[in-house]
């Protein structure tokens, strides 16, 4: 059923609709229903919040101590479901490195995420944190843990004093674009129309959709003219396409202590230590997912692109070569590299896959493999499995204030943005940041719109 509010009277403001926070009961009143509200109730300004992510979220927290009347939409059974399986591995919320470096983890949009961090960086969250009563701690990474690196007693505490502050929450509430002015959105008693006098998209990205953020809103966007990046996956692992041996034999098997070398974005030679497991198709982890933007725009421009692994990374070259030379009587060479070089399991099976059986046999060669073995890398792993997603609605599409300069009234905040950024608490951060600057520009606007 369609239920439609303030059809008749098109050209006139129109309230949100009232309810208990997730417990929307409008299935039972009719369908042109107009709540009375008090004298107050009517000047404050209205904002839907679309999206209960970390900058949905924040964006409620800041519109609500701003005055505004909030409701929160989300079309799943609850908010947050990414940030509480973040939770789940042990989440970084935001970094203790130097500021000027947290910010150039931003890449080519250090800029505006910049802007944004300013006025609420890496020390603001942890003291918004603590203000929730939740402490932090510092990882020997120099990665900032909420206490027990846990996201769910922070989210309870978070929710408990937005509803405090008045936030509505409106659960099951997928949006659909608009009709005319009014937010469409489809809900479990049929399709409902909201009116509001700011809107704030916070819609995430498109990784792990089935958490709620399933990147829907691009076609959504695109139709109002609003430009959007393709969303594609960020923080993500790469096919190889191991051969059927190989991954039967040693998926699953983490690298431990291993380098990787490649091409950076001005085409010098770069270098990362730390760690990666190999996949049934290829590889993932954290060393992977650090050097993914790059690898993937690579394999965006060319087709394909190939790293060069360091096997043994705390050994130099030249002590490689002298012990794969050193006489080994009888033994195989796999038995030699293992007692010379510790060159065992996955990294022996690695040599293997990726060196051809003359280049395994010709010493000089092995030796320069070991420190740099040359693995390409065939495509990025689907968004739906990567940690985050890039693209998003453009910077271009935004004015001076952060609105969509295509529909006037529209604030977006977070992930669905055009920007990136490694794991390592950044993201979250960021998410964090531009949700309070969305919401403060949200709230100018709507206040201006209750005034006119
Ligand atoms: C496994 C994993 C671990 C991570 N760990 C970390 C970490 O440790 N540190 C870190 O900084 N980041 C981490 N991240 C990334 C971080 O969780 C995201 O960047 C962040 O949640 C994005 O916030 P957001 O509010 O922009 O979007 P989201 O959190 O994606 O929220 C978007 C919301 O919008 C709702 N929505 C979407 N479409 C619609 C629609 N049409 N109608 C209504 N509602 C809709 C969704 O249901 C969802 O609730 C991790 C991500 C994953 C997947």
């Amino acid at each position: 059923m369609l239920y439609i509010l303030g059809r008749r009277r098109r050209d006139v403001k129109l309230p949100l609709h009232f309810s208990s926070p997730g417990n929307l009961d409008y299935n039972a009143r009719p369908a042109f229903y107009w709540p009375s509200m008090s004298p107050t109730a009517q000047t404050l300004p209205r904002v839907a919040v679309i999206g209960g992510g970390p900058a949905g979220l924040m964006a409620a927290e800041v519109l609500a101590a701003g005055g505004a009347q909030v409701d929160v939409f989300d079309a799943m059974p609850s908010v947050a479901r990414k940030f509480l399986l973040a939770g789940k591995g042990g989440m970084n919320i935001t970094h203790s490195e130097p500021y000027a470096d947290f910010v150039r983890r931003y890449g080519a949009r250090s800029g505006e995420v910049g802007a944004w961090l300013d006025a609420f960086g890496p020390e603001a969250v942890r003291e918004w944190i603590h203000g929730l009563g939740i402490d932090t701690f510092v990882g020997s990474s120099g990665r900032v843990f909420p206490a027990d690196m846990k996201a769910a007693p922070l989210l309870r505490a978070w929710l408990h004093r937005l509803r405090e502050a008045g936030v509505r929450f409106h659960m099951r509430q997928r949006w659909l674009g608009w009709e005319g002015d009014a937010l469409r959105f489809a809900t479990p008693e049929g399709e409902r129309l909201v009116q509001a006098d700011a809107v704030l998209l916070a819609l995430g990205g498109a990784s792990w959709p089935r958490l709620g953020s399933d990147g829907a809103w691009v076609p959504l966007l695109a139709a109002r003219s609003v430009e959007v990046a393709p969303l594609v996956p960020a923080n993500c692992g790469f096919d190889v396409d191991w051969t059927a041996h190989f991954s039967e034999k040693h998926a699953g098997a983490p690298l431990t202590t291993v380098a990787i070398g490649y091409q950076d974005r001005e085409g010098r030679r770069a270098r990362r230590q730390g760690q990666f497991v190999v996949t049934q198709t290829g590889i993932e982890g954290s060393l992977v997912y650090a050097i993914s933007s790059v690898l993937r725009d690579q394999v965006a421009a060319r087709g394909e692109t190939t790293i060069w692994l360091d096997l043994v990374p705390d050994l130099d070259a030249a002590r490689v070569r002298a012990e794969v030379l050193r006489p080994r009587g009888a033994r195989s060479m796999s038995s030699h590299l293992q007692s010379r070089l510790g060159i065992r399991g996955v990294k022996a099976g690695l040599l293997r896959e990726c060196l051809a059986q003359a280049d395994y046999l010709d010493e000089d060669t092995l030796a320069a493999a070991i420190k740099a073995l040359p693995v390409r890398l065939k495509r990025p792993r689907p968004i739906a499995e990567a940690i985050s997603s890039a693209g998003g609605v453009r910077f271009e599409a935004l004015d001076a204030q952060g609105m969509l300069r295509a529909v006037p009234g529209v604030f977006v905040a977070g992930e669905m943005l055009d920007w990136e950024a490694p794991t390592g608490g950044y993201l979250l951060t960021a998410c964090f940041a531009s949700g309070r600057a969305a919401a403060q520009e949200a709230l100018r606007y709507a206040g201006r719109r209750v005034e006119s």
